[in-house]
């Protein structure tokens, strides 16, 4: 038998994916997946229709979130992403959390539109027609909107252009601490693990002082394996995984067409499931 084939990042609708969270599943299986996560950012609006496909698709549902959060520095803040697995959707401090953000995205979106239209053929509804209903909204819609308003090409050009940070059009939005972040999924019994830790071309990434901090107060694993990361990289973060005691995870960070990352193109390995399983409040749907 050849071990299951796992991949824990994916983004659906309900997010900035362009699939439906059983179109994700129905991609996994179509890519031979045994096992996939479902980590829409900020919500998990997706999570009932995505278990509603387990049986259909037979690919194992992993319920997860992808969590929007900030390190605070000296002159700033760096975004940091932390995936949560397994956690209970109904926690009140976490949920409360993934509500702020969103409602802040939502506005952030809107003033950005706003400053886009300045200069482009743009406008809000055009916006919310890229945008999935009730999803959580990002720079990915906005890129859509300037795809199909002809601005830009693609939604690569558009965030190496209008919607990158140094771009007079871009403007942050809320997002917790990482580390109150990280305890509040530990309280809603979920598994965090941060995304992309060493993706550098999105930004600027944290040191390893700072992930230090983070597995002291909980952090369960880091996603080594992940397209934004070279060779180097990922030598270093393994490296950091076994002297910290972190779990290493791979996966796609599939966004449906939005992006070039196909599914199951980076995996995790099955004990590391299984650690996750362990540790997590919910329990993997199995077809
Ligand atoms: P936001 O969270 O709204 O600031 O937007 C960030 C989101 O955009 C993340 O989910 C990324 O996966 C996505 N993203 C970043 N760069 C790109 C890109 N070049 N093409 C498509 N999506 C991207
Ligand atoms: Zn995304
Ligand atoms: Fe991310
Ligand atoms: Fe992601």
């Amino acid at each position: 038998m050849t071990p299951p084939r796992i991949d824990l990042h994916t983004h659906s609708r309900a997010s900035d994916g362009t699939d439906s969270p059983r179109g994700v599943l129905e991609a996994a299986a179509a890519a031979g997946l045994d096992v996939v996560a479902l980590t829409d950012h900020d919500t998990t609006a997706g999570w009932a229709e995505a278990a509603e496909a387990v049986a259909v698709t037979g690919v194992a549902l992993v319920r997860g979130t992808e969590i929007s959060t900030r390190v605070r520095t000296e002159g700033g803040s760096i975004s940091v992403h932390l995936l949560s697995y397994l956690h209970a959707p109904d926690d009140e401090v976490l949920r409360a959390e993934c509500d702020r953000t969103r409602t802040d995205r939502l506005s952030r979106a809107r003033r950005m539109t706003d400053l886009l239209a300045e200069d482009f053929p743009v406008t809000w509804d055009d916006v919310v027609a890229q945008t999935g209903d009730g999803a959580t909204v990002g720079r990915p819609h906005l890129a859509d909107a300037l795809v199909a308003a002809g601005v830009v090409g693609s939604r690569d050009e558009a965030f190496a252009t209008v919607l990158h940070p140094g771009a007079r059009y871009y403007v942050p939005h809320y997002a917790p601490d990482t580390v109150d972040a990280v305890r509040a999924v530990l309280g809603a019994g979920g598994v965090p693990v941060m995304a992309h830790p060493g993706a550098g071309a999105r930004g600027r990434t944290v040191s390893e002082a700072t992930i230090a901090d983070l597995a002291a107060a909980g952090l369960a694993g880091l996603e080594v394996d992940h397209r934004d990361h070279d060779a180097e990289a990922r030598d270093r973060l393994r490296g950091l995984t076994a002297e910290l005691g972190l779990l290493a995870t791979g996966s796609s960070d599939y966004h449906g067409t939005g992006k070039l990352n196909r599914i199951g193109e980076n995996t995790t390995a099955p004990e590391v499931l299984a650690q996750i399983e362990e540790r997590g409040r919910l329990d993997v749907i199995r077809p």
